[in-house]
Protein backbone atom coordinates (compact mmCIF):
# COMPACT_ATOMS: atom_id res chain seq x y z
CA UNK A 1 0.00 0.00 0.00
CA UNK A 2 1.17 3.06 -1.02
CA UNK A 3 1.84 6.14 2.05
CA UNK A 4 -0.51 8.02 0.35
CA UNK A 5 -2.82 5.36 0.53
CA UNK A 6 -4.82 5.62 4.11
CA UNK A 7 -5.86 2.23 5.63
CA UNK A 8 -9.20 3.75 5.72
CA UNK A 9 -9.36 4.44 1.80
CA UNK A 10 -7.57 0.80 1.23
CA UNK A 11 -10.46 -0.90 3.37
CA UNK A 12 -13.10 1.19 1.22
CA UNK A 13 -11.64 0.43 -1.76
CA UNK A 14 -11.61 -3.40 -1.43
CA UNK A 15 -14.85 -2.98 -0.30
CA UNK A 16 -15.82 -1.27 -3.95
CA UNK A 17 -14.17 -4.11 -5.39
CA UNK A 18 -15.76 -6.59 -3.02
CA UNK A 19 -18.78 -5.21 -3.78
CA UNK A 20 -18.48 -5.68 -7.36
CA UNK A 21 -17.87 -9.36 -7.12
CA UNK A 22 -20.87 -9.67 -4.88
CA UNK A 23 -23.48 -8.41 -7.39
CA UNK A 24 -22.09 -10.34 -9.83
CA UNK A 25 -23.51 -13.91 -7.73
CA UNK A 26 -26.94 -11.81 -7.01
CA UNK A 27 -29.06 -12.77 -9.83
CA UNK A 28 -31.54 -9.65 -10.70
CA UNK A 29 -30.12 -7.45 -7.76
CA UNK A 30 -32.76 -4.42 -6.30
CA UNK A 31 -29.50 -2.16 -6.53
CA UNK A 32 -25.45 -2.81 -6.79
CA UNK A 33 -23.33 -3.17 -3.82
CA UNK A 34 -22.33 -0.11 -2.40
CA UNK A 35 -19.32 0.63 -0.24
CA UNK A 36 -20.06 1.07 3.46
CA UNK A 37 -19.15 4.21 4.98
CA UNK A 38 -16.88 4.33 8.16
CA UNK A 39 -18.58 2.22 10.69
CA UNK A 40 -18.69 5.66 13.14
CA UNK A 41 -21.30 6.86 10.91
CA UNK A 42 -23.50 3.73 10.83
CA UNK A 43 -27.14 4.86 11.31
CA UNK A 44 -28.08 0.87 12.46
CA UNK A 45 -26.22 -2.21 14.30
CA UNK A 46 -26.58 -4.40 11.40
CA UNK A 47 -28.43 -7.50 11.97
CA UNK A 48 -29.77 -10.32 10.71
CA UNK A 49 -32.52 -13.23 12.26
CA UNK A 50 -33.90 -16.48 11.26
CA UNK A 51 -36.03 -18.96 12.59
CA UNK A 52 -33.14 -22.08 14.08
CA UNK A 53 -32.69 -23.67 10.29
CA UNK A 54 -31.69 -20.21 9.33
CA UNK A 55 -27.72 -20.40 10.78
CA UNK A 56 -26.51 -20.90 7.23
CA UNK A 57 -28.52 -18.34 5.78
CA UNK A 58 -27.60 -15.31 8.78
CA UNK A 59 -23.45 -16.33 8.37
CA UNK A 60 -24.45 -15.57 4.31
CA UNK A 61 -27.08 -12.45 4.41
CA UNK A 62 -24.34 -11.25 7.30
CA UNK A 63 -21.64 -11.13 5.17
CA UNK A 64 -23.19 -9.33 1.77
CA UNK A 65 -24.42 -6.82 4.07
CA UNK A 66 -20.68 -5.86 5.30
CA UNK A 67 -20.24 -6.05 1.23
CA UNK A 68 -22.67 -3.57 0.62
CA UNK A 69 -25.25 -5.74 -0.56
CA UNK A 70 -29.31 -4.45 -0.33
CA UNK A 71 -31.25 -5.54 1.97
CA UNK A 72 -33.36 -7.39 0.30
CA UNK A 73 -31.22 -9.09 -2.01
CA UNK A 74 -28.82 -10.47 1.48
CA UNK A 75 -31.99 -12.32 3.09
CA UNK A 76 -32.69 -13.67 -0.38
CA UNK A 77 -29.33 -15.94 -1.04
CA UNK A 78 -29.48 -16.73 2.78
CA UNK A 79 -32.76 -19.06 2.40
CA UNK A 80 -31.93 -20.05 -0.61
CA UNK A 81 -29.48 -21.92 1.23
CA UNK A 82 -32.09 -23.88 3.03
CA UNK A 83 -34.70 -23.84 -0.68
CA UNK A 84 -31.86 -25.51 -2.32
CA UNK A 85 -30.72 -28.18 0.32
CA UNK A 86 -32.36 -31.41 -0.37
CA UNK A 87 -31.90 -32.43 3.30
CA UNK A 88 -34.25 -29.47 4.25
CA UNK A 89 -37.73 -31.38 3.94
CA UNK A 90 -39.39 -28.29 4.93
CA UNK A 91 -38.51 -25.54 2.23
CA UNK A 92 -38.14 -25.23 -1.72
CA UNK A 93 -36.21 -28.55 -3.37
CA UNK A 94 -37.10 -31.45 -0.74
CA UNK A 95 -39.86 -29.92 0.87
CA UNK A 96 -42.20 -32.74 2.07
CA UNK A 97 -45.66 -32.88 -0.82
CA UNK A 98 -49.06 -31.67 -0.07
CA UNK A 99 -52.02 -34.98 -0.42
CA UNK A 100 -51.11 -35.56 -3.90
CA UNK A 101 -47.74 -36.34 -3.73
CA UNK A 102 -46.89 -32.50 -5.11
CA UNK A 103 -44.60 -30.33 -3.60
CA UNK A 104 -46.27 -26.92 -3.63
CA UNK A 105 -44.31 -23.76 -2.09
CA UNK A 106 -45.17 -20.32 -0.73
CA UNK A 107 -43.25 -17.25 0.22
CA UNK A 108 -43.23 -13.72 0.68
CA UNK A 109 -40.60 -10.61 0.78
CA UNK A 110 -41.11 -7.40 1.54
CA UNK A 111 -38.33 -4.20 0.93
CA UNK A 112 -38.11 -1.37 3.72
CA UNK A 113 -36.03 1.21 1.28
CA UNK A 114 -38.71 0.69 -1.81
CA UNK A 115 -41.62 -0.01 -0.05
CA UNK A 116 -42.29 -2.95 -2.33
CA UNK A 117 -43.59 -6.42 -1.52
CA UNK A 118 -44.14 -9.87 -3.85
CA UNK A 119 -45.26 -12.69 -3.01
CA UNK A 120 -46.18 -16.53 -4.41
CA UNK A 121 -47.92 -19.35 -3.40
CA UNK A 122 -48.62 -22.95 -4.79
CA UNK A 123 -45.68 -22.83 -7.13
CA UNK A 124 -44.90 -26.16 -8.29
CA UNK A 125 -41.46 -27.15 -9.48
CA UNK A 126 -39.23 -23.99 -9.18
CA UNK A 127 -36.37 -24.77 -6.29
CA UNK A 128 -36.55 -21.10 -5.17
CA UNK A 129 -39.65 -19.35 -5.14
CA UNK A 130 -38.07 -16.76 -2.43
CA UNK A 131 -36.18 -15.13 -5.61
CA UNK A 132 -39.52 -16.01 -7.33
CA UNK A 133 -41.14 -13.48 -5.07
CA UNK A 134 -38.57 -11.00 -5.25
CA UNK A 135 -38.86 -11.00 -9.10
CA UNK A 136 -43.09 -10.38 -8.53
CA UNK A 137 -41.89 -7.47 -5.99
CA UNK A 138 -39.18 -5.87 -8.32
CA UNK A 139 -40.46 -6.35 -12.20
CA UNK A 140 -44.32 -6.64 -11.64
CA UNK A 141 -47.30 -3.96 -10.88
CA UNK A 142 -48.94 -7.13 -8.80
CA UNK A 143 -47.94 -8.30 -5.35
CA UNK A 144 -49.21 -12.37 -5.32
CA UNK A 145 -49.18 -14.47 -8.12
CA UNK A 146 -50.45 -18.21 -7.42
CA UNK A 147 -50.25 -21.87 -9.08
CA UNK A 148 -49.55 -22.11 -12.97
CA UNK A 149 -49.55 -18.52 -13.34
CA UNK A 150 -46.94 -18.36 -10.88
CA UNK A 151 -44.86 -20.65 -12.56
CA UNK A 152 -45.24 -19.69 -15.58
CA UNK A 153 -43.63 -16.05 -14.31
CA UNK A 154 -40.78 -17.61 -13.15
CA UNK A 155 -39.95 -19.78 -16.47
CA UNK A 156 -40.29 -16.43 -18.86
CA UNK A 157 -37.44 -15.56 -16.07
CA UNK A 158 -35.48 -18.49 -16.96
CA UNK A 159 -35.96 -20.46 -13.89
CA UNK A 160 -36.17 -24.34 -14.54
CA UNK A 161 -38.90 -26.60 -14.11
CA UNK A 162 -37.82 -29.34 -11.76
CA UNK A 163 -38.99 -32.32 -9.75
CA UNK A 164 -38.76 -30.80 -6.17
CA UNK A 165 -39.35 -34.85 -4.78
CA UNK A 166 -36.33 -36.27 -3.32
CA UNK A 167 -36.28 -40.11 -2.85
CA UNK A 168 -36.39 -38.85 0.89
CA UNK A 169 -39.74 -36.47 0.40
CA UNK A 170 -41.15 -39.18 -1.97
CA UNK A 171 -40.52 -41.77 0.87
CA UNK A 172 -42.35 -40.18 3.96
CA UNK A 173 -45.54 -39.13 1.54
CA UNK A 174 -45.78 -43.11 0.74
CA UNK A 175 -45.23 -44.06 3.75
CA UNK A 176 -48.28 -40.87 5.43
CA UNK A 177 -50.39 -42.58 2.53
CA UNK A 178 -50.20 -46.10 3.66
CA UNK A 179 -50.75 -45.37 6.92
CA UNK A 180 -54.15 -42.48 6.25
CA UNK A 181 -56.99 -45.16 6.42
CA UNK A 182 -57.03 -48.80 7.46
CA UNK A 183 -59.98 -49.38 4.96
CA UNK A 184 -58.24 -47.87 1.91
CA UNK A 185 -56.15 -50.57 -0.82
CA UNK A 186 -52.68 -49.05 0.79
CA UNK A 187 -51.13 -51.76 2.77
CA UNK A 188 -49.86 -49.96 6.17
CA UNK A 189 -46.34 -50.33 6.95
CA UNK A 190 -44.89 -50.63 9.99
CA UNK A 191 -45.71 -48.97 13.15
CA UNK A 192 -42.61 -47.98 14.17
CA UNK A 193 -42.32 -46.30 10.54
CA UNK A 194 -45.83 -44.17 10.75
CA UNK A 195 -45.56 -40.47 10.27
CA UNK A 196 -47.71 -39.32 13.42
CA UNK A 197 -47.17 -35.97 13.98
CA UNK A 198 -48.16 -33.69 10.18
CA UNK A 199 -44.34 -31.99 9.80
CA UNK A 200 -44.10 -28.48 9.52
CA UNK A 201 -41.08 -26.06 8.39
CA UNK A 202 -40.40 -23.01 7.31
CA UNK A 203 -37.78 -20.19 7.02
CA UNK A 204 -38.18 -16.60 7.73
CA UNK A 205 -35.36 -14.03 7.42
CA UNK A 206 -35.48 -10.34 8.58
CA UNK A 207 -32.48 -8.38 8.43
CA UNK A 208 -30.89 -4.49 9.27
CA UNK A 209 -27.98 -2.80 7.17
CA UNK A 210 -25.20 -0.29 8.52
CA UNK A 211 -27.85 2.67 7.03
CA UNK A 212 -30.83 1.10 8.87
CA UNK A 213 -32.58 -0.47 5.50
CA UNK A 214 -34.74 -3.39 6.27
CA UNK A 215 -36.00 -6.82 4.64
CA UNK A 216 -38.10 -9.24 5.54
CA UNK A 217 -38.64 -12.68 3.52
CA UNK A 218 -40.43 -16.18 4.23
CA UNK A 219 -40.36 -19.09 2.54
CA UNK A 220 -41.50 -22.53 2.91
CA UNK A 221 -42.85 -25.92 1.77
CA UNK A 222 -46.08 -25.67 4.07
CA UNK A 223 -47.81 -28.27 6.15
CA UNK A 224 -47.07 -31.55 4.94
CA UNK A 225 -49.80 -33.66 3.49
CA UNK A 226 -51.94 -30.47 3.32
CA UNK A 227 -54.98 -30.11 0.99
CA UNK A 228 -53.89 -29.51 -2.18
CA UNK A 229 -54.15 -25.34 -3.21
CA UNK A 230 -53.85 -24.27 0.89
CA UNK A 231 -51.70 -21.56 1.04
CA UNK A 232 -50.15 -21.13 4.21
CA UNK A 233 -49.09 -17.78 6.45
CA UNK A 234 -45.64 -17.83 4.08
CA UNK A 235 -47.30 -16.21 1.30
CA UNK A 236 -49.08 -13.68 2.94
CA UNK A 237 -48.08 -10.09 3.09
CA UNK A 238 -48.48 -9.34 7.00
CA UNK A 239 -48.64 -12.37 8.36
CA UNK A 240 -45.98 -14.81 7.05
CA UNK A 241 -43.82 -11.56 7.24
CA UNK A 242 -44.18 -7.85 7.41
CA UNK A 243 -41.00 -5.02 7.03
CA UNK A 244 -41.43 -0.95 7.65
CA UNK A 245 -38.22 0.47 6.75
CA UNK A 246 -39.55 3.39 9.85
CA UNK A 247 -40.18 0.48 12.25
CA UNK A 248 -38.77 -2.95 11.51
CA UNK A 249 -39.38 -6.41 10.55
CA UNK A 250 -41.21 -9.48 11.64
CA UNK A 251 -42.16 -13.23 10.64
CA UNK A 252 -42.92 -16.08 11.46
CA UNK A 253 -42.88 -20.37 11.54
CA UNK A 254 -45.27 -23.11 13.10
CA UNK A 255 -48.86 -23.10 12.14
CA UNK A 256 -49.69 -20.88 9.53
CA UNK A 257 -53.51 -20.93 9.81
CA UNK A 258 -53.42 -19.25 13.77
CA UNK A 259 -50.95 -16.97 12.35
CA UNK A 260 -52.97 -15.87 9.36
CA UNK A 261 -55.63 -14.85 11.46
CA UNK A 262 -54.35 -12.06 13.73
CA UNK A 263 -51.75 -10.43 10.97
CA UNK A 264 -48.61 -12.03 13.35
CA UNK A 265 -45.96 -10.28 11.22
CA UNK A 266 -47.72 -7.11 10.87
CA UNK A 267 -48.91 -6.65 14.36
CA UNK A 268 -45.67 -7.26 15.90
CA UNK A 269 -44.32 -4.50 13.45
CA UNK A 270 -46.95 -2.46 14.97
CA UNK A 271 -46.06 -3.30 18.77
CA UNK A 272 -42.42 -2.14 17.52
CA UNK A 273 -43.63 0.92 16.51
CA UNK A 274 -45.47 1.85 19.24
CA UNK A 275 -42.14 1.36 21.21
CA UNK A 276 -42.45 -2.34 22.41
CA UNK A 277 -38.79 -4.32 22.43
CA UNK A 278 -38.92 -7.05 19.65
CA UNK A 279 -38.83 -10.05 22.01
CA UNK A 280 -42.22 -8.18 23.85
CA UNK A 281 -43.59 -7.51 20.63
CA UNK A 282 -43.57 -10.82 19.94
CA UNK A 283 -44.70 -12.27 23.27
CA UNK A 284 -48.15 -9.77 22.74
CA UNK A 285 -48.67 -11.52 19.61
CA UNK A 286 -48.08 -14.86 20.77
CA UNK A 287 -50.70 -14.00 23.35
CA UNK A 288 -53.04 -12.50 20.73
CA UNK A 289 -52.48 -15.95 19.22
CA UNK A 290 -53.90 -17.58 21.93
CA UNK A 291 -56.71 -15.31 22.47
CA UNK A 292 -57.78 -16.61 19.18
CA UNK A 293 -57.62 -19.73 19.25
CA UNK A 294 -60.29 -22.09 18.68
CA UNK A 295 -61.12 -24.24 21.69
CA UNK A 296 -60.90 -27.88 18.97
CA UNK A 297 -57.36 -26.05 19.32
CA UNK A 298 -57.04 -26.25 22.70
CA UNK A 299 -55.40 -28.52 25.14
CA UNK A 300 -56.86 -29.15 28.73
CA UNK A 301 -55.04 -26.26 30.40
CA UNK A 302 -56.66 -23.92 27.56
CA UNK A 303 -53.14 -24.23 25.53
CA UNK A 304 -52.73 -24.02 22.23
CA UNK A 305 -52.08 -27.85 20.65
CA UNK A 306 -49.38 -26.41 18.14
CA UNK A 307 -46.45 -24.22 18.18
CA UNK A 308 -45.86 -20.68 16.63
CA UNK A 309 -43.13 -18.39 16.60
CA UNK A 310 -42.06 -14.97 15.97
CA UNK A 311 -39.11 -13.11 14.85
CA UNK A 312 -38.22 -9.42 15.13
CA UNK A 313 -35.51 -6.43 14.41
CA UNK A 314 -36.38 -3.23 15.12
CA UNK A 315 -35.05 0.47 13.16
CA UNK A 316 -31.61 0.38 15.63
CA UNK A 317 -30.98 -3.26 14.90
CA UNK A 318 -32.14 -5.08 18.65
CA UNK A 319 -33.86 -8.23 17.81
CA UNK A 320 -35.74 -10.78 19.16
CA UNK A 321 -37.48 -13.93 18.64
CA UNK A 322 -40.95 -15.83 21.16
CA UNK A 323 -42.73 -18.64 20.41
CA UNK A 324 -45.59 -20.85 22.47
CA UNK A 325 -43.05 -23.39 23.85
CA UNK A 326 -39.47 -23.26 23.87
CA UNK A 327 -37.31 -22.95 20.77
CA UNK A 328 -34.90 -21.71 19.34
CA UNK A 329 -33.70 -18.91 16.52
CA UNK A 330 -30.63 -18.11 14.88
CA UNK A 331 -29.01 -14.34 14.61
CA UNK A 332 -26.06 -12.70 13.76
CA UNK A 333 -25.30 -10.25 15.44
CA UNK A 334 -22.24 -8.39 14.47
CA UNK A 335 -20.19 -10.77 16.25
CA UNK A 336 -21.14 -14.15 14.91
CA UNK A 337 -24.01 -16.65 13.62
CA UNK A 338 -25.77 -18.18 16.60
CA UNK A 339 -28.39 -19.94 17.79
CA UNK A 340 -30.35 -18.69 20.87
CA UNK A 341 -33.46 -20.00 22.69
CA UNK A 342 -36.37 -17.91 21.98
CA UNK A 343 -38.83 -16.49 24.84
CA UNK A 344 -41.48 -18.41 25.00
CA UNK A 345 -45.14 -18.29 26.74
CA UNK A 346 -45.52 -21.99 28.23
CA UNK A 347 -43.27 -24.88 29.12
CA UNK A 348 -45.57 -26.99 27.80
CA UNK A 349 -48.95 -27.92 26.60
N1 LIG B 1 -45.98 -21.59 8.61
C1 LIG B 1 -45.87 -22.66 7.66
C2 LIG B 1 -47.22 -22.89 7.03
O1 LIG B 1 -48.21 -22.89 7.74
C3 LIG B 1 -45.41 -23.95 8.22
C4 LIG B 1 -44.25 -23.88 9.19
O2 LIG B 1 -43.73 -22.84 9.48
O3 LIG B 1 -43.84 -24.92 9.69
O4 LIG B 1 -47.26 -23.11 5.85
Amino acid sequence: MSDLLSRREFVRSSAAGMASSVVMGIPHPMRPPRPLPPESRWAAKPVVIASANGLRGVQKAFDLLLQGADTLDAVIEGVKIQELDPSDDSVGYGGLPNRDGVVQLDASCMHGPTKRAGAVGCLENIKTPSEVAKLVLKYTNHIFLVGEGAKKFALSYGFKEEDLLTEHSREEWLKWRANLNPDDDYLDVPEKETMVVRPTGTINCDAVTPGGDISSVTTTSGLAWKIPGRVGDSAIIGAGQYCDNDVGAAGSTGRGESNIKVCGGFLTVEGMRRGVAPTDACLATLKRVVSATESRLLGARGRPKFNLTYYAVNKRGEFGAASLYPGQYAVHDGAEAKIRDTAHLFEQT
